[in-house]
């Protein structure tokens, strides 16, 4: 190899260049061949190095999100859900919220989209550069029961803190005890006017209390949660019932062509 493009596929390593050091070759090929000025050669090789890091970060960030499945906004139909205001979540995706601190509440019954749109506002997260976690309300509290039995929770509520965007998913399906209250509480005071959160639930506000089993504890919390937030009232038909329907009809129908076939025998 030319002792020079090895000195600089050396450099462009030890810059961590790495996308530019595989490339270098070709690229200074096509720029001879292209006879291209310096600058445009230059801005070539580094907006794909950009480009290539960009990527990357994405790609991690999106793993250490542990969304439970890949969903957008683009794939989310809003003209099965009228009640929700498709331009308030498209203006949502732009992010504004998690520089502002806000957070968003999602609350609607089951099969309504509420995690499909939890999901897509992260991955847009993702997207802008924040890091984010996804999390089960179970989940979650689960884990902070078990950090504080193991005398950890200072540290679990650190590491809970650090991304920009939290989403507590499914807050209301499953009854949180008095102590699952606390440590929820706990983590919601600690990201107060630090961190967004996203929420969804299956209850109304008014329902909280015996989510929580704790009037006062519940009020404590809305208090926290809504004070700088959004809340998104999802009223509609359940999709998966939606699909459901439609495969329960093509049942009937067979279900009636057999009748008439055992008639007709
Ligand atoms: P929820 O969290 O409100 O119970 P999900 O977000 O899990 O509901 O939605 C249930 C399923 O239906 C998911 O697979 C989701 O992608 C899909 N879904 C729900 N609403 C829509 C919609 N309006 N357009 C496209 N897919 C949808
Ligand atoms: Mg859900």
């Amino acid at each position: 190899m030319n002792p020079q493009l090895e000195r600089l596929e050396g450099h462009l390593e030890r810059l961590r260049l790495f996308h530019s050091k595989e490339r270098l070759s070709g690229i200074l090929e096509e720029a001879a061949k292209k006879d291209l000025a310096y600058t445009d050669f230059l801005e070539e090789l580094l907006s794909q190095e950009v480009a290539a890091k960009t990527d990357k970060n994405i790609q991690m960030r999106t793993t250490m999100a542990r969304l439970p499945y890949v969903k957008t906004l683009e794939t989310f139909d809003f003209g099965f859900q009228p009640s929700l205001d498709a331009r308030q979540i498209r203006e949502l995706a732009g992010g504004r919220y998690i520089d502002a601190v806000e957070n968003i509440i999602l609350v609607g019954p089951p099969g309504v989209g509420k995690t499909h749109l939890a999901v897509a506002l992260g991955m847009k997260a993702i997207q802008q550069g924040h890091r984010v976690l996804f999390l089960s309300a179970t989940g979650l509290i689960g884990t902070l029961a078990k950090a504080h039995a193991e005398n950890r929770l200072e540290e679990k509520l650190k590491l809970y803190c650090q991304p920009r965007l939290l989403i507590v998913d499914e807050l209301g399906y499953i009854p949180v005890d008095r102590h699952g209250a606390n440590l929820f509480f706990q983590l919601v005071c600690r990201r107060y006017e630090k961190g967004s959160l996203i929420l969804t639930s299956n209850q109304r506000f008014g329902d909280w209390g015996e989510i929580f089993g704790d009037a006062i504890i519940a009020t404590a919390l809305l208090d926290r949660l809504l004070h700088h937030s959004l809340t998104i009232n999802i009223k509609g038909e359940s999709y998966r019932l939606k699909e459901k329907k439609r495969a329960g009809l093509l049942a009937k129908v067979t279900a009636q062509e057999t009748d008439e076939k055992a008639l007709k025998a």
